[in-house]
């Protein structure tokens, strides 16, 4: 890996981060606080809330076996993703690459910073090869974004091209593993320690249920963390969400119920859509969602909107022709749409 202040945006390198009121005092017990320009009244919400989610930190640093300086919590992952981009990117300088299809914010991302977006094809089976994502890297490459289970193709990526790339790239590799927790394949977390350049990325939105309170999280090296710390708005995670967060992480078993059904769930789908006449093909997947093929996605998509039911028309997409994504719902709401599906009528 380059030197990580080669990597970085040298004004962001050389910036004074703002310093709020309460960063500035430490290890003394307070009870008076007049240091904020808050409202005495109305507690707790007329206070700020911590700016580095301390309490919160440390119940995730176990649960997901790292340091807490390997935490970084954001509001949902879209603003790690964001903060990768303002880091570490030069507007109108810098480009990034990252697997297609896949995500669409890390492209808009890329476009609101005016930093190169470098798409590269996966091949049929939705996978790539280190090789030709290092075909695309030039000098101002800054970081390549993958995405596994990659949305929306919902398939975990290859491992070992995933550690070829972290192995022989110089830069920052982003791997957005927002649906991790419905797959069979490991987290790359344990190999924090052994790549510097790796930066994964996780979210409160899916398995554990929390998309409303805008949670995400970014685990990479504390000298990229320290960089994050360092732009983010200084109250990045409000309190109602930290609290919140806190009390789900004393959930842990209806997590993995939710878990556990929406797998059962997803087989039993997968399964009758395969038996679908409008359906031609079923993807595999790793996600708590999957591609189908149709026959006709968009004249299908629309008729399920008449129907009330809502899922996702990806036709346009690279490599996903006449592909619907389904997320999978509870049963009464599966079953609502293989009943809708079934009335279709194909020549
Ligand atoms: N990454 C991926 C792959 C996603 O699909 C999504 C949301 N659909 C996100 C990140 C954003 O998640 P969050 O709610 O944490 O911003």
């Amino acid at each position: 890996m380059k030197p990580l202040k080669e990597l970085t945006r040298p004004n962001v390198w050389a910036l004074k981060p703002y310093s709020s009121a309460r960063d500035e005092y430490s290890g003394v017990e307070a009870s008076v606080f007049l240091d904020a320009n808050e409202n005495p009244y109305n507690a707790p919400n007329n206070r700020y809330p911590d700016p580095l989610q301390g309490e919160l930190k440390a119940l995730i640093a176990p649960l997901k076996g790292v340091d807490v300086k390997n935490i970084f919590f954001g509001n949902g992952s879209d603003e790690a993703i964001d903060l990768v981009f303002r880091a570490f990117c030069r507007p109108g300088i810098d480009n990034v690459v990252a697997i297609d299809p896949t995500y669409g914010m890390y492209k808009v991302c890329a476009e609101v910073n005016d930093v190169e977006y470098r798409p590269i094809l996966l091949d049929v089976y939705y996978q790539f090869k280190a090789s030709s994502l290092l075909s695309a890297i030039d000098e101002n490459t800054k970081a390549i974004f993958l995405c596994s289970p990659n949305n929306p193709t919902g398939n975990s990526l290859c491992r070992k091209e995933v550690e070829s790339l972290l192995n022989r790239f110089d830069g920052l590799v982003v791997v957005d593993e927002a649906y991790i927790d419905f797959s069979d394949s490991p987290s790359m977390l344990k190999d924090l320690d052994k790549y510097p350049n790796l930066i994964v990325l996780q979210t409160f939105s899916k398995a554990w249920g929390c998309a409303a309170i805008r949670l995400g999280m970014a685990f990479a090296s504390p000298e990229i963390i320290a960089i994050f710390n360092k732009i983010k708005y200084p109250y990045n995670v409000n309190l109602l969400t930290q609290k919140e967060a806190i009390r789900m992480l004393q959930r842990p078993e209806q997590v993995k119920e939710w878990v556990d059904t929406l797998l059962e769930e997803r087989a039993r789908l997968m399964k009758e859509f395969a038996q679908l006449p409008c359906c031609k093909r079923v993807f595999p997947t790793d996600a708590n969602f999957f591609l189908a093929q149709m026959y006709e996605a968009t004249q299908i998509y629309n008729y399920l909107v008449r129907e009330g039911i809502i899922v996702r028309n990806r036709t346009n997409v690279a490599l996903c022709k006449d592909c619907l994504r389904i997320t999978i719902g509870t049963k009464e709401e599966n079953d609502a749409l293989l009943e809708a599906l079934r009335k279709v009528e194909v020549e």
